[in-house]
């Protein structure tokens, strides 16, 4: 590991300030993305803004049409929230799955969406609810936010405050994991707004994609075999030693359905 300059910042203003100040600064929220680079050597900042005191960024406020979670809320909080169980258990199931119990109690929402690894399942959530990311500056539409691997619509010095989620009628997040890090092989989140429909796949392609000829489909007939024709290309998507892109653009079809079915039972 390099040397870097440690600073625990006492709200966002301060987290902000040591940032622009830093030479190559970087936030660290549960560090489990960041530690490991840090270790390997894959990154080297002058800094690192830790977010880790900073109370006012912990929580999940939940109502009826909107759920909001701060941003360095961790992925068990998330989970284990009973309004969130009942409003929209499809988001407190997805934080249940990601990684290890570990994981799961260091690793943040900021720091999964700021990160934008392309196996993550926030982006799902993120893209497939209807989400917006707050930042210290500006709400950013979930659909504008993921732009391709590893990156995001953030700007430097720009750090995520919190994620809102519009709620829907129904929804459903299932995912292919990988039975070493628990990350999404392919993960797809299936979302009804009334005659609307969102399917968000993760996993699958450099960064979270939309499938809109899913969605006409399943507009038309919210059922499995809705979309039981509907191929997914392979030519965008990943192929590497866990398999091969054909194999992701098939799961895709298989785990949309299973989250269909799993919501009209
Ligand atoms: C063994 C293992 C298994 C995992 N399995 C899964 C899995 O199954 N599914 C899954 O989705 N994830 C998985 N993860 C990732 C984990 O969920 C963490 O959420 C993720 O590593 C990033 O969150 P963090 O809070 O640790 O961020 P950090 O490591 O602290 O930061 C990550 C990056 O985001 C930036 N950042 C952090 N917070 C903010 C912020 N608020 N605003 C702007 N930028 C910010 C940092 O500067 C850094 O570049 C796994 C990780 C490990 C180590």
């Amino acid at each position: 590991m390099h040397n870097f300059n440690y600073h625990l910042a006492a709200d966002v203003q301060d987290a902000v300030a040591k940032l622009s100040k830093s030479e190559d600064g970087k936030i660290i929220s549960g560090g489990m993305t960041l530690l490991p680079t840090l270790k390997n050597r894959l990154s080297a900042p002058s800094d690192l803004i830790d977010l880790g005191n900073i109370d006012a960024l912990r929580g999940v406020v939940v109502s009826k049409t909107e759920v909001t979670i701060k941003g360095m809320t961790c992925h068990a909080d998330v989970a284990a929230n009973a309004d969130l169980q009942r409003v929209l258990p499809a988001l407190a199931n997805l934080a249940g799955i990601i990684g290890d119990p570990a994981v799961r109690h260091r690793g943040t929402i900021g720091g999964s969406v700021a990160n934008a690894d392309p196996a993550a399942d926030y982006p799902a959530a993120v893209v497939g609810l209807d989400g917006v990311v707050e930042t210290n500056q500006r709400r950013i539409n979930g659909d504008d936010f993921f732009i391709s691997l590893f990156e995001t619509a953030l700007e430097p010095n720009e750090v995520i405050t919190a994620v809102h989620f519009k709620v829907p009628d129904a929804a459903h997040y299932m995912k292919f994991r990988h039975p070493a890090s628990g990350y999404a092989v392919v993960g797809v989140m299936v979302a009804r707004y009334g005659k609307k429909v969102r399917v968000a796949v993760t996993g699958a392609g450099p960064n979270v994609f939309r499938v809109p000829a899913m969605e006409a489909a399943l507009e038309q007939n919210f059922a499995p075999e809705a979309i039981a024709n509907v191929a997914v290309d392979a030519d965008d998507l990943l192929g590497d030693m866990h398999c091969s892109a054909e194999y992701r653009a098939h799961m895709v079809g298989v785990y949309a359905r299973r989250a269909v079915a799993a919501i009209v039972g």
